[in-house]
């Protein structure tokens, strides 16, 4: 049984539809795959009623962007509520405070001698709801200023690049802390990829661990090496979490990222399951979250 548990839709900046995706899916040999779209679950209900007709599990996620240090660091979510009213309004203030920075990276590309319009950049946005820094990099290559997103984060884009713009940001253990309150498992996503084993090192996650009860690591990515892997692999252990594997597919988007390529082994994923199930009884029963039930 292969399980894939972090890709990405046309709703953010992946280049399948939802129900493409699920197809693909299938055809790649998985039996289970969960959507993890940035910072919206608008995908969700057309993935899960694609799943239901091929015959694919379809776990509902989320990708949260979230920050350390003004860095930016990513959190999956799995089987969090989209109806949250903190939740759903942080992912409002973080989508907002990326279409809002658009006009000041344009101007910064434009002084880098390396100019794309507003429009160019939204001739990508597609049915996104918010432009990210993926579509600016798309802009970037069809310009003919590099040759593919990549370049386009290295040179200009990724944090701390010369057209970099920080924007509003949940803190990561606050994140962590939204997804539990929103009843859904909360694991870090690729925190050893590109440099970030300084802004999150063992230290830092065993404390998320401790003292906001993250639930695992992604451990099997693309933008881990086999040493990454196998240090993060032995964290997950001393701490109990789950070690997660997954593809990171953004379609055509990002290449070397195919479906299946990292899996979560079928023993950890009934981990998962089984508390994914446990947070939502807890969070039914919780008046705190203000909801009326029914
Ligand atoms: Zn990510
Ligand atoms: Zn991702």
């Amino acid at each position: 049984m292969r399980i894939d548990l972090h890709t990405h839709s046309v709703i953010s900046d992946g280049t399948d539809t939802p129900a493409e995706l699920v197809a693909n899916a299938a055809a790649a040999g998985l039996a289970v795959v969960a959507l993890t779209d940035h910072d919206t679950f608008d995908g969700l209900p057309e993935a899960t009623a694609a799943g239901e007709r091929i015959g694919i599990e379809v776990v509902p996620g989320l990708e949260l962007s979230c920050s350390r240090e003004h860095q930016s660091v990513h959190l999956l979510a799995y089987g969090a509520d989209p109806e949250d009213p903190a939740l759903a309004e942080e992912m409002v203030l973080v989508r907002n405070g990326r279409t809002g920075r658009l006009r000041p990276v344009l101007d910064k590309l434009a002084e880098l001698g390396v100019p794309v319009s507003e429009d160019e950049v939204l001739a990508f946005v597609g049915s996104s709801p918010s432009v990210g820094r993926p579509h600016i990099a798309d802009a970037l290559v069809a310009a003919g200023h590099v040759l593919d997103r990549r370049e386009a984060f290295d040179r200009f884009l990724a944090d701390g690049g010369p057209a970099h713009v920080a924007r509003y940001a949940i803190d990561i253990g606050r994140g962590v802390d939204l997804v539990h309150g929103a009843g859904g498992v909360a694991v870090i996503a690729h925190p050893w990829g590109r440099g970030r084993e300084q802004l999150l090192p063992s230290s830092i996650l065993t404390e998320l661990v401790a003292e906001h009860g993250l639930d695992g690591i992604e451990v099997d990515h693309q933008d881990h090496d086999a040493a990454a892997r196998a240090g993060l692999r032995q964290l997950a252990d001393r701490l109990g979490v789950l070690a997660t594997g997954s593809s990171d597919y953004h379609g055509t988007g990002k290449v070397d990222h195919d479906l299946g390529v990292n899996t979560t082994d079928p023993e950890t994923y009934a981990r998962l399951r089984s508390l994914m199930d446990q947070r939502a009884l807890t969070e039914q029963r919780a008046p705190a979250t203000g909801r009326t039930g029914g």
